[in-house]
């Protein structure tokens, strides 16, 4: 049966659906999720990322990493934990950037629910690395990464009091409310969770995404397909349906201090034009920093 099948019929037996539950079919069911049944990067796949851009953007979060590690006094044994890793781009790249710090050998965990993904880790990132279904607890201090993890954790929409619901009209899904610019509340439980349990948790960490810090209260749930943008509503399970991440509240909700920056400023403030320059690779440093692309757009919470 296909996804739209199955969320037509659990509408059926349980009512409108809450657009966190739809998020969740389309992308995690076991069998007809998006990320459970194939790889969506790349010029064929349906986006591309910053690690897929350039390698320029792990090495930084590497110099960051060294950097956090060394404020916790360079422990012996501790550990780097990635959520979402994707095919393992930037944990390589972040891998090879440490290696400057010959003492800085963290255990490596990642975190994730993709069985196409875990295998493309695998390939990439080779043996000594330990997966997990949820983000782990660990008896030493480990610092957390998460690059585009958190825009794909399902969202909840209301507009005034009322939640945003997806029903079933003649076969075809349709939303119960329209939405209108300045009345859409989100909010991410999900997200809040998490955030309190890493912070609570990890020693440091870091969290890249496409969102905002004051939230504008505009409808930000999206769907992607072959670099496009369509309707959250067609092909379910087969396109990428995110939302914008909401660093105020991602923010607000931790137990530890965070600092928010663009990624166009934390990338320039790690090196990354001077190490774009050696290699040679300016055009890919603007793809990641410049204003109209992705450098304020995406915004990097570090704690
Ligand atoms: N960080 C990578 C990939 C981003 S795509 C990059 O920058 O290229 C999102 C990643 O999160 C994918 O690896 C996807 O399989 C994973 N993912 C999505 N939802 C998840 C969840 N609930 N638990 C664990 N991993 C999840």
């Amino acid at each position: 049966m296909k996804l739209q099948q199955l969320i037509i019929s659990e509408i059926e037996q349980t009512g409108p659906m809450p657009v966190d539950r739809y998020m969740e079919l389309c992308l995690a069911h076991p069998q007809h999720g998006y990320y459970m049944k194939q790889d969506p990067f790349g010029q064929a796949g349906d986006f591309v990322t910053a690690p897929e851009i350039s390698q320029i953007f792990g090495e930084m979060i590497g110099i960051w990493a060294i950097t956090q590690w060394q404020k916790l006094g360079a422990p012996e044994n501790c550990a780097l934990v990635e959520a979402g890793p994707g095919r393992g781009t930037l944990m390589a790249d972040i891998l090879r950037a440490i290696k400057v710090v010959p003492s800085f050998k963290p255990e490596i965990h990642l975190v994730e629910i993709s069985p196409v993904l875990k295998r493309k880790q695998k390939e990439k990132l080779g043996d000594g690395i330990s997966w997990h279904n949820k983000i782990p607890e660990l008896d030493k201090p480990s610092i957390f990464i998460a690059n585009e993890f958190f825009d794909a954790l399902p969202i909840k929409q209301f507009i005034g009091k009322t939640e945003r619901k997806i029903v079933a009209e003649n076969g075809r899904l349709a939303f119960n409310l329209a939405v209108e610019d300045g009345l859409v509340k989100e909010t991410c439980p999900i997200a809040l969770e998490l955030m309190k349990q890493i912070s609570h948790n990890y020693a440091a960490g870091i969290i890249i995404d496409y969102g905002y810090i004051e939230n504008r209260k505009i409808d930000t749930l999206q769907a992607l397909r072959g670099h496009n943008y369509t309707s959250p509503l067609e092909n379910p399970g087969d396109c990428d349906l995110t939302a914008h991440v909401d660093f105020g509240g991602l923010a607000s909700i931790s137990e530890k201090k965070c600092q928010i920056t663009t990624q166009r400023e934390f990338l320039l403030a790690h090196g990354a034009d001077v190490r774009a320059k050696i290699l040679n690779k300016e055009n890919d440093l603007d793809r990641l920093i410049s204003k109209n692309q992705m450098g304020e757009l995406f915004k990097v919470l570090c704690f």
